[in-house]
């Protein structure tokens, strides 16, 4: 794309946006049937599926500190929208890439670009095409991928008495974030495991395909536990009672790193950056949440249940009520 800003081109210079598509970003399509180079990609859809189409931005200073590995920069930008189509329990199939870049840094490219393939390669999800442009360093990835008809896990879903899901463990992406603030402090083995946690989060794409048919409603976890769930109960117009102590058990790297329990309770309720799938189910479908969670090879731990009365209530290990002080991530009102 060309850009005049304030009468001064801004197209990048030096390598050339062409060359740099060309050289990190330009491969063969495996499933399209026209990928990058032409005015648009052209996809073929397949019978019985609908689109599932989803876009998340990262930018610098707000989602990723400028020291970041670039290689795990490329597979984060992609993991999380990943992580989008596992909510759904869609399958990927294949993505835009827009980038605004400051400067052509080979080195940089090359390693940003080893880290996406990885993944895409994984999840044999193809880079169609995208837009380059100089600017702040952001990038903006639309992923597509396909799901049957009605088989969608949808945030609107969730009926009364079901059985209330997270996968994985949650909270460890948070803990190395505040590490990296100076709020906490653990052994540099335990801050290793957190931080890879936090740059390489593992998108739950075969969770999400194991729970097509099986899940009622879905969401992946990105800026909280108890936000994202707060967004299936408004829009399933239910409530949640949740032990708050089975969550905080869910956390990986808690053990060991000699963390206050009230913080490791705030990390894994509400730290964020989880990329995590919360799900619900009816309660006689246990058996098969954990068959279903085995064949993913996920671990999947029950937290919960869905109430008819509106709200989330938080108990202890005692069933007691707690608090519920705890705030999610959000852009507007953050900390
Ligand atoms: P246009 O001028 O139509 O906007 P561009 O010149 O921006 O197209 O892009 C040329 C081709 O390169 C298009 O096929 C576009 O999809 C692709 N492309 C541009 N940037 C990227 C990128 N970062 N990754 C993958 N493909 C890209
Ligand atoms: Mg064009």
């Amino acid at each position: 794309m060309r850009c005049d800003f304030a009468g001064q081109a801004v197209k990048l210079e030096v390598m050339g946006e062409f060359d740099l598509i060309e050289t990190y970003f330009k491969r063969p399509a495996r499933r399209a049937t026209l990928g990058v180079g032409d005015d648009c990609a052209l996809l073929p859809p397949s019978a019985g599926q609908q689109l599932a189409i989803s876009c998340d931005m990262l930018v610098e200073g707000r989602h990723f500190l400028s020291t970041v590995n670039p290689r795990h920069l490329g597979h984060k930008a992609l993991a999380v929208n990943l992580s989008d189509l596992a909510a759904c329990g869609a399958e990927p199939k294949s993505f835009l890439l827009a980038l605004a870049l400051p400067h052509i840094e080979p080195e940089w490219l090359a390693s940003f670009a080893q880290g996406l393939w990885a993944l895409a390669d994984q999840f044999q999800c193809d880079l169609v095409g995208g837009d380059t442009t100089r600017g702040p360093l952001n990038i903006c990835i639309t992923v597509m991928g396909e799901v049957p008809l009605e088989k969608a896990l949808l945030r609107s879903a969730a009926k009364v008495g079901d059985d209330i899901y997270v996968s994985g463990s949650l909270g460890d992406a948070r803990l190395a974030l505040e590490v990296f603030r100076g709020r906490l402090q653990v052994t540099s083995a335990i801050f290793e495991r957190a931080r890879a946690r936090m740059e390489q989060p593992s998108p739950r794409v075969a969770l999400g395909l194991a729970l097509r048919g099986l899940a009622h409603a879905a969401a992946d976890i990105s800026d909280g536990l108890l936000g994202d769930l707060q967004h299936i109960l408004k829009a399933s117009a239910v409530g949640a009672r949740i032990e708050a102590h089975t969550v905080a058990a869910t956390m990986s790297c808690a053990e060991g790193a000699g963390l206050r329990w009230p913080d490791q309770l705030a990390l894994s309720l509400a730290g964020g950056d989880d990329y995590e799938l919360v799900f619900t189910a009816a309660a006689d479908q246990r058996a098969a949440v954990f068959a279903a969670a085995g064949k993913a090879q996920t671990p999947v731990t029950r937290i919960g249940r869905i109430t008819s009365e509106p709200g989330l209530y938080l108990v202890d290990a005692q069933g007691l009520a707690m608090p519920n002080t705890y705030h999610s991530f959000d852009h507007f009102h953050a900390d």
